[in-house]
């Protein structure tokens, strides 16, 4: 969203008006019709300047816009000026956006961003202990008969190792070592017998 703003971490203790490129270029094609680049073409020359900002956004600060203004009565018709080549018409004023960087808000973003991580590691856990669904089962099984029982008995050996699934017993029947494997080793060995075909 375009908007005035002020962010201490990314633009220091200026106002900056944060732009939204799709926006504004629409309002310089359905205006002026150039057909060059409006912020070279028109926004630089008026006397506005770009200052560094995050990836993908434009922070526009200059005289009318951010500089020499009554913050208590902000707007962009300097900027739509600069742009469209006619004189703003907005009546209203724009509140000033402050992102707050305080170290208890930080840490509450990191709090979040650290939640978000622990759910996705949980249900990887979760996905290792999972046992299979009987379709699972069955296709497995399929796999098995037409892999061998040598190439299978191998494979199986491969996928279980470094989990909690113990090794197949030498009765044991294809269907009933498939039934303990878990989501993650069922996959691993339905990529091996798959892949080597
Ligand atoms: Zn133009």
């Amino acid at each position: 969203m375009s908007g005035f703003t002020r962010d201490t971490k990314m633009y220091g203790d200026r106002l900056v008006y944060e732009v939204l490129a799709s926006k504004w270029g629409r309002y310089h094609a359905g205006h002026c019709g150039c057909d060059q680049d409006w912020l070279t073409a028109h926004v630089i020359p008026a006397g506005f300047t770009v200052v560094p900002g995050y990836p993908g956004h434009i922070a526009l600060v200059g005289p009318g816009l951010t500089e020499d203004v009554d913050e208590s009565q902000l707007t962009a018709n300097a900027l739509w000026e600069a742009v469209t080549g006619k004189p703003g018409t907005q009546d209203w004023y724009e509140q000033v956006r402050v992102i707050c960087r305080d170290p208890e808000h930080e840490a509450a973003r990191k709090a979040q961003n650290a939640e978000i991580y622990q759910a996705r590691k949980d249900r990887a856990a979760k996905s290792k202990q999972e046992p299979l669904s009987p379709a699972q089962i069955s296709y497995l099984t399929t796999l098995a008969q037409k892999a061998g029982r040598e190439r299978f008995d191998e494979q199986f050996a491969i996928a279980i190792k470094g989990s909690k699934v113990a090794p197949r017993k030498a009765r044991e029947t294809d269907a009933k070592a498939i039934a303990r494997l878990t989501k993650t080793t069922a996959r691993a060995l339905i990529t091996a017998l798959v892949g080597h075909r």
